[in-house]
C-alpha cells in the first residue's frame, strides 16, 4: 500500500528519482541525499510503514527482506568485509524525518560510538 503524500512511497514507484543501489520484490535500496558517510544508502519496503516496528509487526518477512538488501547493498559498495552500521531512526528523539520506514546504510569510514 502507498501513502500519495510520502516521498519514499514516491520514490519506490518511480514517481520521484533517485540513485538506486538495488532492488528485491519487497525493498528498495537508493542513495540517501544528504550522505553522512562514503557509502549512505537508505533501504525502504516497498509497502508503506511508519517505521521499522510497523513493518515486523505487519508482515513476518517484511524486517528480514530489508536486512538482506541491506547485506547485499554493503557488498556491492565493498564495506561488507570493513564493516557498516544499520541505522533505524525512530520517532522524535531519534530524529526521525521520513515516516516511511527504512534502514541506513552506513560506511566507509570508521563510526563513532556512543552514537551523539
Ligand atoms: P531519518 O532522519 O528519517 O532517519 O532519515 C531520512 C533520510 O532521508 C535523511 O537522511 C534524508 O537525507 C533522506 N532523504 C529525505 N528526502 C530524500 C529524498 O527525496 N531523496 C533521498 N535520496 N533521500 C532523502
Ligand atoms: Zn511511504
Amino acid at each position: 500500500m502507498a501513502d500519495a503524500d510520502c516521498i519514499f512511497c514516491k520514490i519506490a514507484s518511480g514517481d520521484i528519482a533517485a540513485d538506486i543501489v538495488a532492488e528485491s520484490d519487497a525493498a528498495v535500496a537508493f542513495r540517501d541525499l544528504t550522505p553522512q558517510a562514503p557509502t549512505h544508502v537508505l533501504v525502504i519496503p516497498r509497502d508503506h510503514y511508519a517505521n521499522l516496528a510497523e513493518v515486523a509487526a505487519a508482515d513476518g518477512t517484511g524486517v528480514s527482506a530489508m536486512v538482506r538488501l541491506a547485506a547485499e547493498v554493503a557488498e556491492i559498495e565493498g564495506i561488507d568485509t570493513s564493516g557498516y552500521r544499520l541505522v533505524a531512526n525512530t520517532g522524535p528523539d531519534a530524529h526521525q524525518t521520513v515516516m516511511h520506514a527504512h534502514l541506513h546504510v552506513l560506511g566507509g569510514r570508521a563510526m563513532g560510538w556512543p552514537p551523539g
